[in-house]
This record gives structure tokens, sequence and C-alpha cells, in this order.
């Protein structure tokens, strides 16, 4: 559980609002479930998978499915509430909008940490991605062992 300012999220062009407005203004119909998950995921400073955050609702939703879950995040995702992160061959994992961040993935846990890198932001596209077309966002992913793998030896694995 993280500190109270993660208890609202930045949507663009809205602002940092909590749940239950991002889902008002979006005009998505206010369920306790969708409420639920959508603060669950919030209050996570990690990067969970569905899965994982099906599991940390079920104590507060008992009656909650992990298809409810899926979808929940689809569309949270369709509407800009959160980003949905791809690693490794790993499942989907997803966070709220935090602004621009960079990921450090282990490899070994396949945890993922959010680092700032303000000299990259500030960079422009070189010459061979400023002609592929148009660039909308991006990150980068730096990938390694993580300190609590190292000392389980995980970078022997
Ligand atoms: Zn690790
Ligand atoms: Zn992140």
């Amino acid at each position: 559980m993280k500190s109270a300012k993660e208890k609202n999220i930045t949507v663009p062009g809205e602002g940092r609002v909590g749940p239950q407005e991002i889902l008002r203004r979006k005009g998505i119909k206010l369920t306790h479930q969708r409420l639920e998950i959508l603060r669950t995921l919030m209050e996570s400073g990690d990067h969970p998978s569905a899965e994982e955050v099906y599991k940390r609702v079920k104590p507060r939703l008992p009656t909650v499915s992990l298809d409810t879950v899926y979808r929940s995040l689809d569309m949270f995702e369709k509407i800009g509430a959160i980003s949905r992160v791809e690693i490794l061959d790993d499942r989907s994992r997803f966070e709220t909008r935090k602004g621009t961040h960079h990921h450090l993935v282990c490899v070994s846990c396949k945890g993922i940490e959010d680092f700032p890198w303000p000299a990259v932001d500030r960079l422009k596209p070189p010459p061979p991605a400023a002609r592929w077309g148009r660039i909308l966002s991006g990150h980068l992913e730096l990938r390694g062992v993580c300190r609590d793998c190292l000392k389980r030896g995980g970078d022997k694995e």
C-alpha cells in the first residue's frame, strides 16, 4: 500500500482525479465492483497482472469473477485511465497513469519498477525514428536482475 497521494491518478486532459470521478466523467456506469477494481490498481505501487488484481480485490469483493476483472481492466485501458505494460513473454500487467516514466524489469522475478529519466524524456527521436512516421509516446525498458534477486543468487538462474 502506497501513500495517500496515489489515490488520485492523472488522466490525459483530466488532471488528477479519484476513481469515482474518472468513471463518472467518462460516462461509465459506477458499479461497486468497477470502483473497487480501479481503486485497487491505484493503490498498487507495482504493476500487477489481471490475476493479481483479482486476488487483491477478492477479499473486498467476494462475488467478483476473474472475467469481470479482465473486462474492467480492458475498459479502463480504453478510456485512458490505466496503461497496459507488456514485458518479456509474460502476461499483461497494468498500472494507473503516472505520467512519463520508464521501467526496470527483472528477468528473474519479473518485477517491474518505475523510474524517471528526464534526460531521456528531453531527447528528440533520432532521424530513423523521425522518418518512420509520427511518434506519439514511448518509454524505455531496462532489463536486468533486481537487488533482491541478486541477493538470492537469482542472476545464476
Ligand atoms: Zn527480481
Ligand atoms: Zn510503470
